[in-house]
């Protein structure tokens, strides 16, 4: 670590953050009695507070994004030359980074053709919405406009994107919602809605019944993460992708795939679709495609959607009119050409396999010891172990005890994160997802640290 601030130096950084900051995500009373945690510097998977104190970081950057770990200085560089030749310029023209990294990517992603850069992941999200909007007026009469979201997944914190949430918490206070989005069940086996022996046939024969009640000629997209991320860390079980695909062909619906988290090797192959041999028609990627060292996110599709966009060239409202004005930062891509590099020439894919193998080992052989663990599950490193006051009745456990065990991780030097707190029926699934480049010893770790935790709390 290389922390050059003085205590005045901290002093002042933390008075103006207590003065004018809105932290995301925080009941900030809680800073009315205590400081605000600054993180002041990264090196691989370790980051430093501004006490000094040394954190591993299990969870890359607190939201599963800084995938090749902190400190890239290949990434700084390339990013620095990129600006310094040619910061910006609005998308409707192109860039170098930009046709390069757009080739990477493809090569990635067999049977897909079209990058679309923007900034975010709920901004990925809104253009696929916005374009099967405009595949549904140009070209189905007004028909084929709704679009299929499933519970417990969430798509981003936009109000269009907050439509098509899965977690009730996340936008219950922000309607009116625009219309045309429809939940269907999701498909986590651990929670039981049905008492079948194949459970993922039975929950993709679900979403067919929201169809047929819906209406097949109204659908037009549906939309699903691969592995739910903060909605409880929910692989879907065997069969379910395979079901999908079909009962998506069967209705001529388009199907969309958010690999906001999961994009850029976080199960241990490049997209997590991929781990279940679907095809989708749509990919949206955000978080791990430069690992937080620039704002990038794409929406990838097929050549036969993107033609879709240029049937009349004399009808003004025949393609895509639609800007992001920073998805014309060269800077973006520019750092995600070095990332793919890196994940490629560190092997980072089979890394993420093997240590999401010995992670998920480790949970296990904790839940022996700690009945507090009903469940552990993931993909990668993308796991999670859920937390129940009762492994019978899978009540979960209350907020505060899952707080706690994120707590006390913390005060052993590991920054876990705990998904769903606070909503009756939803889980606490404490959320690991280290940066890909983590070792055996890290991985220890951070399981040490939680059978601290849960020693702690729980006894
Ligand atoms: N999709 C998924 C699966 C996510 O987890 C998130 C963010 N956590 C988003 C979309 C939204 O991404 P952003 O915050 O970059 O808008």
């Amino acid at each position: 670590m290389t922390l050059d601030l003085t205590p005045n130096d901290i002093s002042a950084v933390i008075a103006a953050d207590k003065a004018h900051v809105w932290h995301h995500l925080l009941q900030h009373k809680a800073l009315e009695t205590a400081d605000p945690r600054i993180i002041v510097e990264g090196k691989g998977i370790h980051v430093w507070d501004a006490a000094g104190r040394k954190f591993l970081d299990a969870v890359s950057g607190g939201v599963w994004t800084v995938n090749v770990g902190y400190g890239r200085e290949s990434i700084a560089n390339a990013v620095r030359d990129q600006l310094i030749r040619m910061n910006y310029f609005a998308q409707s023209a192109g860039s170098i980074p930009g046709s390069l990294f757009a080739e990477r990517l493809i090569e990635k992603m067999p049977g897909l053709t079209r990058v679309y850069y923007s900034n975010s992941g709920s901004e990925a999200n809104e253009k696929v919405f916005k374009m099967v909007r405009q595949i549904s007026a140009r070209h189905h009469g007004g028909r084929k406009s709704k679009i299929l979201y499933r519970e417990r997944d969430y798509h981003g914190t936009t109000i269009a994107a907050l439509a098509s949430a899965g977690q009730p918490e996340r936008a219950a206070l922000y309607g009116p919602f625009p219309d045309g989005f429809v939940q269907v069940p999701h498909c986590l086996e651990y929670r039981k809605q049905w008492d079948v022996e194949n459970y993922g046939e039975r929950a993709a024969d679900a979403i067919e019944e929201v169809i047929l009640r819906e209406g097949p000629d109204t659908v037009g997209l549906l939309c699903l993460e691969p592995v739910t991320a903060g909605g409880g860390v929910i692989v879907p079980p065997k069969g379910y992708w395979e079901r999908v695909q079909e009962i998506c062909k069967k209705y001529d619906i388009l199907l969309h795939i958010d690999e906001v988290v999961c994009g850029m090797g976080r199960t241990g192959a490049w997209f997590g679709y991929q781990q279940f041999g679907v095809k989708p028609d749509f990919v949206t990627m955000a978080k791990g495609v430069a690992s937080g060292y620039a704002a990038i996110s794409c929406t990838v599709t097929t050549e036969e959607v993107f033609n879709l966009f240029k049937d009349d060239p004399t009808d003004p409202l025949s393609y895509f009119r639609d800007i992001s004005t920073f998805g014309g930062c060269a800077g973006g891509p520019a750092a995600a050409l070095e990332n793919m590099r890196i994940i490629e020439d560190e092997n980072l894919l089979a890394n993420t396999t093997a240590m999401g193998e010995r992670l998920t080992a480790n949970l296990r052989e904790l839940a022996e010891r700690h009945k507090v663990i009903g469940d552990v599950r993931g993909l990668g490193l993308f796991q999670g172990a859920e937390l129940v006051a009762d492994r019978t009745t899978k009540e979960p456990v209350a907020e505060a005890l899952a707080q706690r065990v994120v707590a006390e991780a913390g005060a052993r030097g590991v920054i876990i994160g705990v998904t769903n707190r606070s909503i009756p029926g939803l889980n606490n699934t404490l959320c690991l997802s280290p940066a890909l480049i983590a070792t055996p010893q890290d991985i220890d770790t951070i399981t040490a640290a939680i059978d601290g935790a849960l020693t702690a709390v729980f006894g």
